[in-house]
């Protein structure tokens, strides 16, 4: 069970203890103190998508809820299709890094949605269904909600080249459904 006891007016909610995820498609607002405000002006058009290394969505939102991890992420899905958000999409969560995206344009946290998935990122651990049905949902949302323009891998925004290699192993082909351009690999 979950109390919203703490939580505060904008919906938020503690951590559950002891943890439970979700469950498919449903989320809780876990919110990390690892955000800030977006630049004034700033348009919101590129959604970057990692995976976490960290094994379980437990440890992922304890790892964000750390102020000293100054890591954070908007949502991160874990492979059963639960949800947790852990950032206001209005807000700038802490996940690209430096950066320079297909554009040139530096500091990606400025202008992007950052998207965790629940992988070892070994390029062995798979992506399942249920945790690409979550994805390809917040997704949807997200172009209701912004003027969104492409998808973007953290290994191919990451600077230098091979600083990130994540989301490794991804099946890319899942996301072409949204009719974005998809820039993932290393940059050409
Ligand atoms: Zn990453």
């Amino acid at each position: 069970m979950i109390t919203t006891a703490a939580g505060s007016a904008d919906g938020w909610q503690p951590m559950p203890a002891p943890w439970v995820d979700p469950g498919y498609m449903k989320v809780f607002y876990i919110k990390s103190p690892n955000s800030n405000d977006r630049p004034a002006g700033v348009e919101v058009d590129t959604i970057v998508i990692h995976s976490t290394v960290i094994p379980t969505l437990e440890r992922t939102t304890v790892a964000f809820q750390r102020p000293e991890s100054q890591v954070s992420a908007h949502y991160s899905i874990g492979k059963d299709g639960s949800i947790v958000q852990n950032v206001s999409t209005f807000e700038r969560a802490w996940h690209a890094g430096v950066s320079v995206d297909p554009q040139g344009r530096t500091n990606l946290n400025h202008f992007s949605i950052g998207i965790e998935l629940v992988n070892l990122n070994d390029g062995k651990d798979p992506y399942p269904q249920a945790q690409l049905d979550a994805l390809n949902a917040i997704i949807t949302i997200m172009k209701r909600r912004f003027p969104i323009k492409q998808l973007v891998s953290h290994e191919y925004i990451a600077t230098p080249y091979g600083r990130k290699n994540d989301p490794k192993a991804f099946p890319w082909d899942d996301l072409k459904v949204h009719g974005l351009p998809m820039f993932f690999g290393k940059p050409k």
